[in-house]
């Protein structure tokens, strides 16, 4: 939150509802103290209460079961599938789950080796290194490329205002001087690479390297980074680099799953550092970093979370590479082919629908992620509850994750959803939606 919003009643006004819609949402009296409403939410959820994906992407609580607009599932392979889980099981049974060692410490299997070769080979990149945990790619690896061990001296972030968590963790252990910009603004971005050149650092010296940092698709805003801007700006500076997070995008955008670069027509070429994870569309758990072999081999030796974390455990190695094979068409037959359509069509399905209905919908087409917005902390409670009691289970974001009166629920679709689980639950927002005064367009017609 802005420090200028801090001194308004409306922090006081927020946090009172806030409180009030967890005690509702868990039938339990007000929480009054933020510790007491944290205790509320996470007993509930050790219960069992909590909602968590399951097969056939559903989800249950103890009440109801529910389809899942709430996971990352781009591709439908988080689940158990024919191809993926298959695979997964037999390096289970082959290494068991723990690598047993960091990768350079016998921890090395031939599924890492193969995993970083098709990813490269995916990405047309020269070399990858794979590890164990998407957040630490970033948090890990970011240091390292900015030269933390020498205090990140001359080195200048560009990073958008909205860049996740592990990027921010990522860029302030790396020591370099951090500048945000606003989020997919060319025009701030300009500003401040030029400024970077005419001023330099501090002193006068000019910066070594600026660094500009954004994602492929935002997650809660569901729109796409404008690469080919960024791109554009990018190579007007000699000592520019771009760090691109395809954490959302890979395997979910793009005519065969390449991401933005693919989506966006832009040469993985111009793009430095092509970062992403397999938690979302590989239905796995880990992540990719793919560069040059100079700089995939200086972060090799360098980032802590490559030298020093154990390896990726082989049964998340082997999920992840058998569903890069299915997006591929290398196993499978169409099978990736069709997904990567079926995701496009359920999400522009989705999406045009909503908008249709009146929601005001974030975000762009093409974009798995559907945020629609309930602008108002009372109305989050409320409508995640409906959802809940209707059968539908989705993430209502509210602060701090996005300033106050910014709340919004988000969708995450996969090509798993029918087209007509996606029609019901539709119409059943609509229902929800009209009734707690969310809907744009269609009421104040009514209105009038
Ligand atoms: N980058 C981005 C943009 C993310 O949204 C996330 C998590 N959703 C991560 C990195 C961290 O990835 P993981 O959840 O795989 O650790």
């Amino acid at each position: 939150i802005a420090r200028d919003q801090w001194n308004s009643g409306w922090v006081e006004f927020y946090f009172q509802h806030m409180y009030k819609n967890i005690a509702d949402c868990f039938n339990r009296p007000i929480a009054s103290a933020p510790d007491a409403s944290v205790d509320v939410v996470t007993r509930e959820r050790s219960g069992g209460l909590w909602f968590r994906p399951l097969h056939d992407f559903q989800c249950t609580s103890s009440t109801t079961t529910c389809v899942n607009l709430a996971s990352y599932n781009y591709l439908g392979f988080g689940g158990v599938d024919e191809f993926c889980t298959p695979a997964a099981r037999a390096a289970a049974l082959e290494s068991g789950f723990s690598a047993g060692g960091t990768r350079t410490e016998g921890g090395t299997m031939p599924v890492h080796l193969e995993l970083e070769k098709q990813i490269a080979e995916y990405l047309n990149k020269e070399d990858a290194m794979v590890l164990g945990m998407g957040f630490a790619t970033n948090s890990a690896v970011l240091p390292a490329l900015f030269e933390a061990r020498a205090g990140g001296a001359g080195v200048l972030v560009l990073s958008d205002k909205l860049n996740h968590r592990s990027i921010v963790e990522g860029v302030r252990l790396s020591g370099a001087t951090v500048r945000a910009f606003s989020h997919n603004d060319m025009g701030d971005l300009e500003a401040q690479l030029r400024r970077a050149a005419e001023e330099g650092q501090p002193g006068g010296k000019p910066w070594r390297k600026v660094f500009i940092v954004v994602e492929g698709i935002y997650s809660m805003e569901g729109d796409f980074c404008r690469l080919r801007e960024i791109v554009t700006l990018k190579n007007r500076y000699p000592d520019a680099y771009l760090y691109l997070d395809e954490a959302h995008s890979i395997g979910a955008v793009g005519a065969t799953g390449r991401g933005v670069t693919e989506l966006l027509g832009v040469p993985t070429a111009e793009v430095d550092v092509m970062m992403g994870t397999f938690t979302k569309s590989f239905g796995s758990a880990g992540g990719y970093v793919a560069a040059s072999k100079e700089v995939i081999s200086a972060l090799r030796r360098n980032a802590p979370g490559s030298a020093y974390a154990s390896a990726m455990a082989p049964p998340c190695a082997a999920q992840a590479l058998a569903a890069l094979r299915l997006i591929t068409g290398e196993i499978g037959g169409s099978v990736g082919a069709q997904k990567l359509a079926q995701i496009r069509d359920n999400a522009n399905f989705f999406r045009t629908r909503l908008e249709e209905e009146g929601f005001k919908v974030l975000g762009d087409v093409d974009s798995p992620i559907v945020p629609v917005m309930l602008h108002h902390p009372n109305k989050m409670a409320k409508f995640s509850r409906a959802c809940l009691e209707r059968g539908i289970a989705v993430v209502i974001v509210g602060y701090p994750a996005v300033p106050v009166l910014y709340e919004r629920v988000r969708f995450c679709i996969s090509a798993s959803h029918t087209r007509q689980q996606l029609a019901e639950v539709v119409s059943t927002v609509t229902e929800i939606g009209r009734s707690i005064g969310v809907l744009f367009e269609k009421s104040i017609s009514r209105a009038e």
